[in-house]
């Protein structure tokens, strides 16, 4: 299927560029994602949805459906990694701690937003030392996070605090987003705003469709962080069904392409297996019924869905499938580049087909859909 086969596919495209430029463009660290969400429920609002957040700021909508069908939470995060202010030097530069997982080795140079308060942030960049006095063994050197500071124009401690910079204060990449080609795009925080665009505009479809099951639509906080902020909105909902939505590494370039087969512009992407062990310990294999209820959807759309099967990345719905007597839980995404750099890259077609994907699935979702799970293989 072509992500531009006709003239409402293509304003359903240009409403999520436009949303995930916007989205994209505000700052909101983990444990910080307030403008992100004010932003989200006016979008939601001005579809007709009411809104409410939980106490730990996850954005809750949801859409009355079926009863007698299984609900569904319909998810993706809306916070972002980052660092947090841990200390300012007497000289005004400033030391970070990390928070996420942040790639050390693409740090040094990179513009910075230190989050002080809407009309008051300010910008900075990470010192790298200069080149010219940099030896021959610092040359191939990571320089850990502990080692690097920020300059972000103060000449004094003083000067920092009356900024408003304070220990504790969340500093993320300097936001931004800008075309590569027509369909692509790159900046900061694709993971998750992407989502975020993407579950509004199937939001936008699925009130327009009358067959449905209850859906809530669910922005969680703190994923980055670690990885449970949607818990306290699937213990709230308590839903039969969590469909979650994040990125899907893209294997496509030189350094991935044994990882994997998934192209960016290749399609939505579903996810068989994930897992992290490193101190995590959990990941998703997911319940039959989704993976043939996707696997279905796109067959009848005629839509190409990609497989991914990885360690060492994971999401919410870890935790989120443990909750009462199980979910049963899928991930799944869009195709994404260089993940938690400050330029990632995504493809606007895999959006828009993922959002179909995702309104005709959950369309496909109604009373006589088992949960069983002795009725597979
Ligand atoms: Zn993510």
């Amino acid at each position: 299927m072509s992500p531009r086969s006709n003239k409402s596919d293509h304003t359903a495209q240009d409403r999520l560029a436009r949303l995930l430029i916007e989205l994209m463009l505000i700052p909101g660290l983990s444990g910080h994602e307030g403008r992100v969400r004010r932003h989200l429920a006016t979008a939601l609002r001005d579809l007709g949805l009411e809104t409410r957040t939980d106490r730990l700021g996850n954005l809750i909508a949801t859409l009355e459906g079926d009863t007698k069908a299984p609900s569904v939470m319909l998810f993706t995060h809306m916070d972002q990694l980052g660092f947090v202010v841990r200390k300012i030097e007497a000289d005004g530069f400033i030391r970070v701690e990390r928070l996420g997982g942040v790639p050390e080795r693409a740090l040094a140079s990179q513009a910075v937003l230190l989050c002080i308060g809407e009309g008051h942030d300010r910008a900075g960049v990470i010192a790298n030392k200069s080149h010219h006095a940099t030896t021959p063994e610092e040359k191939y050197k990571v320089v850990p996070y502990m080692d690097l500071y920020i300059d972000a124009g103060f000449s004094s401690r003083e000067e920092a605090l009356a900024a408003g910079v304070d220990v504790g204060t969340p500093v993320v990449y300097r936001p931004q987003a800008f075309a590569l080609s027509q369909s692509r795009l790159t900046g900061t925080s694709i993971d998750d705003r992407a989502g975020c665009a993407v579950i509004v505009e199937a939001a936008r479809a699925l009130i327009a469709q009358r067959k449905r099951p209850t859906v809530h639509f669910v922005f969680a906080v703190q994923e980055e962080f670690n990885l449970r902020g949607a818990l306290t909105a699937a213990q709230i909902l308590q839903p039969d069904i969590s469909i979650q939505l994040d990125l899907l590494l893209a294997t496509d370039t030189p350094d991935m392409a044994y990882r994997g087969d998934v192209t960016l512009g290749g399609g939505p992407a579903m996810s068989l297996y994930s897992f992290h062990g490193r101190g995590t310990l959990n990941g998703t294999i997911p319940h039959p019924a989704m993976v043939s209820l996707f696997e279905s959807t796109a067959a009848r759309l005629g839509m190409n869905l990609q497989r991914s099967a990885h360690s060492g990345a994971l999401t919410d719905s870890s935790y989120v499938q443990l909750v009462g007597q199980g979910v049963a839980s899928i991930d799944v995404g869009f195709p994404m580049r260089y993940s938690h750099s400050s330029l990632e890259v995504c493809d606007l077609g895999d959006l828009e087909q993922l959002t179909t994907l995702l309104v005709a699935a959950i369309g496909g979702i109604d009373r006589t859909f088992s949960l069983d799970r002795d009725e597979y293989p």
